[in-house]
């Protein structure tokens, strides 16, 4: 059998979508888990789009990803360049071949006659197609034209007659009269293949054996496979993939504000956790299982399990799944990755690994970091209602006995640095007291943080703050318990 040969074609637009980043995946996988070869193709054909620095966004993209290509601008291969404006003199050997096969003829309309038919359809409520009079025109006649400096195009020509099929692995037979295709063009003026040609040419040249594209080219697919048949070259496998949706009616766009891979990123998702969530969309595997590393997925990927029906991107799904890459590393390589979030939120001298130990479980995405430990720099202002919990059966008499009793017990403390002592000191409290560990714990934590919800517990914050922090607070809670006494009295 030939080795399997895919390719990953963006255009570079400056971000990835995240449409194009699972096809991407698709293609790997399908070309690994056959120990085949995935190629990196950038199509900037459309130079009007082009946007600086793009191409480094999609080097940088695989990369973070280890969507590793064998063959692609920066790492060579025996095909290249595989940058699509650096293979015109190739397009256009192609074409001039193809019109002398029949495939294409030298068309020198201009615009406004394209228009003129257009509106002629509309006004009788037709669909248009544009008939092409230099179709008829010989090429010698055509050559001569061109020679002699005229503008021209290269269009593909097609006999309206009879019907072009071919099978889709995803999406099955897919048949059409070709009376409908259009006659696109392959070469514009200006020398630059339309993805209509290139795209042929490229997959062809480069030994493409399998093409894994988005299913918007599923209707197209007839007309580049008349051109193969044209050239007489092999058809490849066609895998058409569904698209990656924002809700049942739309797709996920970046032009429309949804997220990119960046954007993600930025809002501090893993890469690999992006790339575990993107591979179920639109492929499902034949087990429960979720998590999965890349190469894991290699393994059990089949292209029989894509569907045809296009998979919702669920931001809340990625994020838990996000949150279990988070609580799977070991706690040096999480802080590694909180620390940037600890130092924008943290001024204080506090000991940030300690932090990490707190938040690591309780952290879905990076970016949720410093809205969590906000307290630890500055003791927010809060509502004494904070002291009261039902289920933890505090009262503001019983917070404020447990806070006096916290104070004493922890001034009294010589050596703060090990949590333990704390630890025992604290749980110490509740049985001299009379009262339940919730009901001496509570308002400890209220006390310290000032927040109903924190990362950690009264023992494990009153560390991190340090003695003198903490007394402080404490103090701070106590007054303000005092004040509600004071207040029921009057
Ligand atoms: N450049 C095309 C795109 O970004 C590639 C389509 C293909 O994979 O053939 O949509």
């Amino acid at each position: 059998m030939k080795k399997v040969r895919t390719r990953f074609a963006p255009s570079p637009t400056g971000y990835m979508h995240i449409g194009n980043l699972r096809t991407a995946l698709f293609e790997y996988l399908i070309a690994k888990h056959e120990n085949g070869d995935f190629i990196l193709r950038i199509e900037d054909t459309d130079q009007e789009r082009e946007v600086e620095g793009a191409v480094d966004i999609i080097y940088d993209t695989l990369a973070a990803v280890g969507l590793h290509h064998d063959e692609g601008p920066d790492v060579g291969g025996d095909f290249g360049p595989y940058i699509q404006s650096q293979r015109l003199p190739m397009y256009k050997e192609y074409a001039d071949k193809l019109v002398d096969l029949g495939g294409a003829h030298y068309c020198f309309c201009c615009e406004e006659e394209i228009q003129e038919q257009r509106k002629v359809a509309e006004s009788i409520g037709k669909a248009f197609k544009f008939d092409d009079p230099c179709k008829h025109m010989s090429i010698e006649e055509a050559r001569e034209r061109i020679q002699q400096g005229e503008t021209y195009t290269v269009r593909q020509t097609i006999q309206p007659t009879g019907i072009t099929a071919f099978e889709d692995q995803v999406y099955g037979r897919i048949e059409v009269d070709n009376n409908i295709l259009d006659e696109s063009v392959l070469l514009k003026s200006d020398g630059f293949p339309t993805y209509n040609f290139a795209n042929i040419i490229d997959d062809h040249q480069m030994g493409i054996t399998h093409v894994v594209r988005g299913n918007e080219y599923l209707s197209s697919t007839p007309k580049y496979n008349l051109i193969y048949e044209a050239f007489g070259w092999e058809i490849p496998t066609y895998i058409h993939v569904p698209p990656v949706m924002k809700d049942e009616q739309h797709k996920l766009s970046k032009r429309n504000g949804d997220a990119s891979f960046q954007d993600l990123l930025q809002k501090g998702y893993l890469p690999q956790a992006v790339l575990n969530y993107i591979a179920l969309l639109g492929w499902a595997p034949e087990t429960e299982q979720e998590i999965y590393t890349l190469d894991e997925l290699v393994k059990v990927f089949s292209i029989q399990r894509i569907s045809r029906s296009g998979a919702i991107f669920d931001i809340d799904k990625l994020t838990w799944m996000n949150g279990m890459y988070l609580r799977a590393m070991d706690l040096e390589s999480f802080h590694a990755l909180a620390k940037p979030y600890l130092t924008q939120a943290i001024k204080r001298d506090v000991d940030l690994l300690s932090v990490s130990k707190i938040l690591q479980q309780r952290t879905d995405i990076l970016s949720q970091i410093p809205e969590q430990v906000d307290f630890i720099d500055e003791l927010p202002t809060y509502d004494n209602g904070l002291y009261i919990h039902k289920k933890m059966k505090t009262t503001y008499e019983i917070a404020l006995t447990a806070l006096k009793a916290a104070y004493e017990a922890l001034s009294a403390l010589e050596d703060w640095s090990k949590e333990e002592t704390i630890h025992d000191l604290l749980l110490s409290l509740p049985s001299a007291l009379e009262l339940k560990n919730g009901q001496v714990l509570w308002p400890i934590r209220t006390a310290i943080t000032g927040k109903p919800f924190t990362p950690g517990g009264a023992i494990e914050l009153a560390h991190i703050l340090g003695k003198e922090e903490t007394l402080k607070r404490i103090t701070v809670g106590i007054e303000k318990l005092q004040m509600e006494e004071v207040n029921k009295n009057n």
